[in-house]
């Protein structure tokens, strides 16, 4: 369990160099896990994503566009859930000042 907080906590990089932006108090996919905003540092993709999924998170983009890419998609899955809006996921990363890039 040490391992999980470490994680998540904001700023937190992974070995693919997937930085954790800040948490939500959404929940994710998975049972009892919040959602986590990640944002890959090499192409500034800025996706959803459980927190027990972050020490291991590649970037959702394909690899032939980003190479830490290849991941499962992020946030957009959970926008077509209904998890978030569009709009309100927006006005979260305005909050914490991400720069967004392309938003998957
Ligand atoms: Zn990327």
């Amino acid at each position: 369990m040490t391992r999980l907080r470490r994680t998540t906590r904001s700023g937190f990089e992974n070995r693919n160099g997937q930085i954790v932006a800040m948490p939500t108090s959404k929940s994710g996919t998975d049972h009892n896990q919040y959602m986590y905003i990640l944002r890959c540092k090499h192409c500034g993709t800025v996706y959803g994503a459980n927190g027990t999924d972050i020490w291991e998170r590649r970037c959702p983009k394909p690899r032939s566009v980003c190479h830490a890419g290849g991941g499962r998609s992020g946030i957009g899955l959970m926008w077509e859930r209904g998890i978030f809006s569009k709009e309100e996921f927006l006005k979260m990363v305005e909050v914490v000042n991400i720069e967004v890039g392309v938003l998957v």
